[in-house]
């Protein structure tokens, strides 16, 4: 069984801590995570100069009392760069306005793995580059570093340039609220391709489940209001997945009743007998994220479009007609 190294508040050594004293720290993009981190550094004690184009984010980064700058002028003056605008922007970004500032000596930190691992980012010799991602959406990032319970992160050190990178990744996880809950030593390999594994073989494999039984539910003639409700619409399985989270896969399942358990451990049973799943769901994880396929069809110039034929025909389908009907009948 494969483990990861987990730091915590109380196993750091006050020594890793010393990495960010002197150092500025910057936080480019003022939007979900950076918001968030930018007031959990500044509540850890620290100044972070903030990089915003000149807008609705800069004007509240502003209104928050942050030291607000350009993109570039805010990078120029950190010596630890806080990379958290959207990850397609990032390439480019980087390129244009964040290399020319960064200098030998200086640390990148990205919040997810993705760009570095799939070569998407040029970071200029000298530079440190490390991964601090938090596994929070960037609003309870802050609430829970303020209500002190944490929450999960993924480190790593991808390039050290000068040595103590990894204590400055400690430091940094540590002074965002990272450490609370438990800073989980990764590598932005992994986190990129357990990202895109849940996104490209479990989240379509439980939207093909939802699909497929919708059309067996109405081709046996009950009613769409009765099929999506049972299915989703009443949010039960948003409930029985904070349980699962809570209470484990199957301590879970004392709160169905007792006929529910048995119908659900005796036909989960029945799926044990064939891995065409697993088979399917390897495909994905070696053939498609990590030979590098996907990443490189997402970054061609007609991805976009793509994806938005995608979303089209999504919005089109059976499914997504009778909701919305099924919806305007419910009312709000
Ligand atoms: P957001 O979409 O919230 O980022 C918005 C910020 O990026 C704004 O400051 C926006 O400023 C800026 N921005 C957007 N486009 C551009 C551009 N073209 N040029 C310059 N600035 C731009 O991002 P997130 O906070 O969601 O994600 C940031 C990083 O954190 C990503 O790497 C993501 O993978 C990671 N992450 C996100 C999590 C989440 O739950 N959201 C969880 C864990 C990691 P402007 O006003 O200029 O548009």
């Amino acid at each position: 069984m494969a483990h990861a190294e987990i730091h915590r508040d109380r196993s750091i050594d006050a020594a890793d801590l010393t990495a960010l004293s002197g150092r500025t720290i910057g936080v480019i993009g003022f939007g979900n995570q950076g918001a968030a981190q930018a007031a959990n550094l500044r509540d850890s004690g620290h100044a972070p100069v903030v990089g915003n184009r000149d807008d609705a984010y800069a004007a509240s980064a502003a209104e928050e009392g942050f030291d607000l700058r350009s993109i570039a002028d805010a990078t120029d003056a950190a010596d630890v760069v806080l990379l958290l605008v959207p990850d397609e922007v990032q390439p480019e970004l980087v390129r244009s306005e964040i290399a020319p500032g960064l200098r030998a000596g200086d640390t990148l930190v990205v919040a997810s793995g993705y760009n570095f691992h799939f070569g998407l980012l040029e970071v200029p010799d000298g530079v440190d580059v490390v991964m601090v991602a938090p596994r929070m959406i960037g609003a309870a990032v802050r609430d829970r570093y303020v209500d002190r319970h944490g929450f999960p992160c993924f480190v790593s050190v991808e390039r050290d340039a000068t040595g103590r990178a990894w204590e400055t990744t400690l430091a940094v996880a540590r002074a965002i609220g990272g450490t609370l809950g438990g800073a989980i030593v990764s590598s932005a390999r992994e986190e990129a391709a357990l990202d895109l594994f849940s996104e490209q073989a479990v989240w379509p494999a439980i939207l093909d489940v939802v699909r497929t039984a919708h059309r067996v539910a109405i081709e046996a003639g009950f009613s769409e209001e009765a099929v999506l409700n049972e299915l989703y619409l009443s949010a039960e399985p948003a409930e029985v997945f904070a349980h699962v989270a809570r209470d484990g896969l199957f301590g879970q399942l004392g709160l169905h009743s007792r006929t529910s358990q048995y119908g659900q451990l005796r036909a989960l049973r029945a799926l044990e007998s064939h891995d065409e799943q697993a088979s399917r769901f390897a495909r994905v994880m070696h053939d498609d994220i990590l030979s590098g396929d996907f990443a490189r069809e997402w970054s061609r110039p007609e991805a976009g479009e793509r994806l938005d034929a995608l979303r089209r025909e999504a919005g089109e389908s059976p499914i997504a007609a009778a909701e919305a009907e099924v919806r305007a009948r419910l009312g709000p």
